[in-house]
């Protein structure tokens, strides 16, 4: 029988994002805006054959679901070679990555044949210009090279859209309709306050009443999909059958079902994205402790979370970025591009 690890308010470890990198190809602007930044140590980057054995800890607690993420995970060496030593553990479910897509074209078949079961391609823009605004890159094109190689391999690809008011808000539509053309469900995400957005203001936040208000006057009557799931998007029917999401993380957050935490690619374990402080993993496991200790580290941890990072921070009445710019630069696992988002 596998096992379920239950914290302080009875949601379970079942997901784990896996950061493989910090680095990134873009800079997109509601993530790593500044001019510069601190880089994690080479030397405490985690090797294959330690994850590997940090994930074996996390499977035997009751995870099933492994997301892989970054910085911008096609940039590690590799890849497709930990994707295929993942997929041959039965014990994960699902096995899926989030990528901005600009390598994607050059890897797709070899994450297909590696074994990824699903895949998330972030994509804010289809304008060159507002590309190139929102991430310093004039690679639009290579994403689009890199859909259009993936959806055929990966059915169900996901599109991930992040929603900022004054900037991409005229081009929901426009994502939907080009999600349609891949078969890609396209989901809307809430701009967040997350650590590294510091351009981040709540009047730049598109709630998704507003998404949903836009996307009402474009299709009409959006019928919401009945389901229940741990996962964070509420999904929306158009009358053509065509699905897309919402990921309504500020403005209506979904911490009551959260069961994802977060290993970072130097081995520091986030039971909230907004976790200020993280459990080192790396340590013990280069110390050699054994898998029975690793183990109670996770089970002890996991069974006093009490995070609802984003509830607390709708709580809060003076919003405004999250962590300040110093802060940030001394300990660059506050940053969304090292956590994994
Ligand atoms: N580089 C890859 C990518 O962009 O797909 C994977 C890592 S990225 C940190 C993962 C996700 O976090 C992306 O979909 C990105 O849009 C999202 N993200 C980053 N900063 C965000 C913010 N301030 N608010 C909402 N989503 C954010
Ligand atoms: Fe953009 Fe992802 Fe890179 Fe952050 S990590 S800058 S969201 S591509
Ligand atoms: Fe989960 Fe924290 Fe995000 Fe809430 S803010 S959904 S607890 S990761």
């Amino acid at each position: 029988m596998s096992v379920v690890l239950l914290d302080q308010f009875q949601r379970p470890l079942r997901n784990l994002r896996l950061s493989v990198t910090d680095r990134c190809n873009l800079r997109c602007s509601y993530c790593m805006p500044e001019p510069e930044y601190v880089w994690l140590p080479r030397e405490d980057i985690l090797q294959f054959e330690e994850i590997e054995r940090l994930v074996d800890g996390f499977l035997a607690l009751g995870v099933d679901k492994v997301r892989l993420t970054g910085g911008e995970p096609l940039l590690r060496r590799d890849l497709p070679a930990l994707v295929e030593r993942l997929a041959a553990r039965p014990a994960i479910r699902d096995l899926a990555m989030t990528t901005n897509g600009i390598l994607l074209a050059e890897h797709a078949s070899a994450l297909s044949n590696a074994g990824l079961h699903r895949l998330t391609v972030s994509l804010d823009t289809l304008q060159p210009d507002r590309f190139l605004e929102l991430t310093r890159s004039r690679d639009l094109h290579r994403v689009f090279e890199g859909i259009e190689a993936a959806a055929p391999l990966f059915p169900g690809l996901k599109i991930d859209s992040v929603v900022i008011r004054g900037t991409n808000d005229d081009e929901l539509a426009d994502l939907i309709e080009f999600g349609k053309r891949y078969g890609a469900e396209v989901r809307f995400i809430e701009y967040m306050d997350v650590g590294g957005a510091t351009h981040w203001s709540m009047d730049r936040v598109m709630s998704r009443a507003d998404m949903l208000a836009r996307l009402t006057e474009r299709y009409g009557t959006l019928e919401p999909v009945e389901e229940v799931s741990s996962a964070p998007a509420d999904r929306y029917r158009l009358s053509d059958g065509t699905v897309f999401g919402i990921i309504s993380s500020t403005t209506e957050p979904f911490c009551q079902d959260c069961d994802r935490s977060r290993l970072t690619a130097d081995g520091m374990w986030y039971l909230c994205l907004y976790a200020s402080r993280g459990i080192d993993l790396r340590g013990p496991l280069r110390a050699g402790e054994t898998p029975d200790e690793i183990a109670a580290i996770i089970t002890r941890a996991w069974e006093s979370r009490r995070d609802r990072g984003a509830e607390a921070r709708l709580a809060s009445r003076d919003r405004s970025p999250l962590i300040p710019i110093d802060t940030l630069r001394r300990d660059p696992h506050l940053e969304m591009h090292t956590r994994g988002g």
